[in-house]
C-alpha cells in the first residue's frame, strides 16, 4: 500500500537516529498504546534503541499485547530523537517529558492538534493513531512481525468502537486485512479490546446509570470517587460507560463527569455524526474528534456539570452544530 503521508522528512530523521524515546498520553487508551508499541518494535527490529514512556503506565486490558512489559513510566538517559504518539497537545504527555528535548516528531489523528513539534505527521481523516504509524513503517521500509500488526490492529479496533464510528472507509479494511495477513488473532484482539471488562467495572456503571439523566437531547451521568470506592474500581476511567450512554437512541450529544483523585472533573463527550463537541472541549483545555472528546476541568462536581452542561446545550441549540 503507498503512503500518502509527507513521511520522507520523517523517515530521514528517524535513519539518522539510534537512542529514540517515543511517548503517549497519560490515561493510555488502546490506539496510544498499540501506535507506541507498533512504532516502538519495529524500530526495535531495526536495531534501533528505543525506550517506551507513558506516565500512568499501562492499562490491564493492554498488558497482554507484545512489549507492554518495557513501557516504562520515566525516561532514563538521554535520546537522539523524540516521538510523541497520538498526543493532540503536550499537555497530554503529563511528565513523561520532563527534562528531555522538545519533540522532533509528533504523530497524531486529532482534528484539535497543536502541531507542537518540529515535523508533525497529523492527519485527522485517519481513524487512528496506528493508521499513521503503519504507513510510516511501510515508508521505513521496516518488517511487519505480528507483534506489531497486533499493536496497530488494536489501534485501529479500539478507536473505531470495532470499526462502527463513521470514519471508516473502505481503506480501513484493506488495512486490516493486509495487519491480519501476519496471522494475528482478530477475534481475540477484538475480545480484548471492546468486550471483556471486570466485574468492578460494571459495578461502577451501576452508581452511574442510577444517577442518568436526560434533556433536549442530551444525555449525561456523573461518577464520583465514592462510586469508585464502593465499585472497588481501579481505574481513573469511566470504565467505558460513555459508550453505553452514546447507545441511547434518544441522545444527540452525552457527556460523562468522572471526579479524579485531584479533585478535577474529567468530562467525556460523545455525538452523533453532524455534531461537532472538539470545538466545546478545546473551550474547556480539552480536546480530541468531532464525535468523541474529552478535557479535565478543575472545579467542583456540581459547578463543572452546571457549566460543561450549559455551554454544551447552548452549542446543541444555538443554531450551530456543536
Ligand atoms: P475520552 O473521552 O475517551 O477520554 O476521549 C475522547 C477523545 O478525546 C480521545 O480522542 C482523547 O484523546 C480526547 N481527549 C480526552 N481527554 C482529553 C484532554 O484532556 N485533552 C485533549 N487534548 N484531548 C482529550
Ligand atoms: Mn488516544
Amino acid at each position: 500500500m503507498q503512503s500518502k503521508y509527507p513521511n520522507r522528512k520523517a523517515v530521514e530523521k528517524i535513519q539518522q537516529s539510534n537512542r529514540i524515546l517515543l511517548v503517549t498520553h497519560i490515561k493510555p487508551d488502546g490506539d496510544a498504546v498499540g501506535s507506541l508499541l507498533g512504532l516502538g518494535l519495529a524500530l526495535q527490529e531495526s536495531g534501533r534503541q528505543v525506550q517506551m514512556v507513558i506516565e500512568d503506565g499501562i492499562p490491564l486490558s493492554l498488558r497482554r499485547l507484545t512489549g507492554s512489559d518495557q513501557i516504562r513510566k520515566k525516561a532514563e538517559g538521554e535520546f537522539d530523537l523524540v516521538i510523541v504518539v497520538d498526543c493532540s497537545d503536550l499537555g497530554r504527555v503529563g511528565k513523561a517529558l520532563d527534562g528531555k528535548p522538545a519533540p522532533d516528531i509528533n504523530i497524531d489523528h486529532h482534528i484539535t492538534n497543536e502541531e507542537f513539534a518540529e515535523l508533525n505527521l497529523v492527519d485527522a481523516h485517519a481513524v487512528a493513531t496506528a493508521e499513521i504509524i503503519y504507513a510510516l513503517l511501510n515508508d521505513l521500509e521496516l518488517s511487519l512481525t505480528p507483534p506489531v500488526a497486533a499493536a496497530l490492529l488494536t489501534g485501529l479496533i479500539t478507536d473505531t468502537l470495532g470499526f462502527r464510528t463513521s470514519n471508516v472507509r473502505p481503506e480501513t479494511f484493506y488495512l486490516v486485512a493486509r495487519l491480519m495477513e501476519t496471522s494475528v488473532d482478530l477475534p481475540e484482539l477484538y475480545r480484548r479490546a471492546l468486550v471483556s471488562r471486570s466485574f468492578e467495572a460494571v459495578k461502577f456503571w451501576s452508581f452511574g446509570l442510577a444517577k442518568l439523566e436526560q434533556a433536549d437531547r442530551l444525555v449525561w451521568t456523573s461518577l464520583t470517587m465514592n462510586d469508585r470506592r464502593a465499585a472497588n474500581y481501579p481505574g481513573r476511567d469511566d470504565a467505558d460507560l460513555i459508550n453505553v450512554l452514546s447507545s441511547i437512541d434518544e441522545m444527540d450529544v452525552s457527556m460523562i463527569f468522572v471526579e479524579q483523585p485531584n479533585g478535577n472533573i474529567k468530562v467525556s463527550w460523545r455525538a452523533q455524526p453532524g455534531f461537532d463537541v472538539a470545538v466545546v472541549a478545546k473551550e474547556f483545555g480539552g480536546g480530541g474528534h468531532a464525535a468523541a472528546a474529552g478535557a479535565e476541568i478543575p472545579g467542583a462536581m456540581q459547578e463543572v456539570q452546571d457549566k460543561a452542561l450549559e455551554r454544551t446545550r447552548l452549542a446543541l441549540t444555538g443554531g450551530r452544530h456543536v
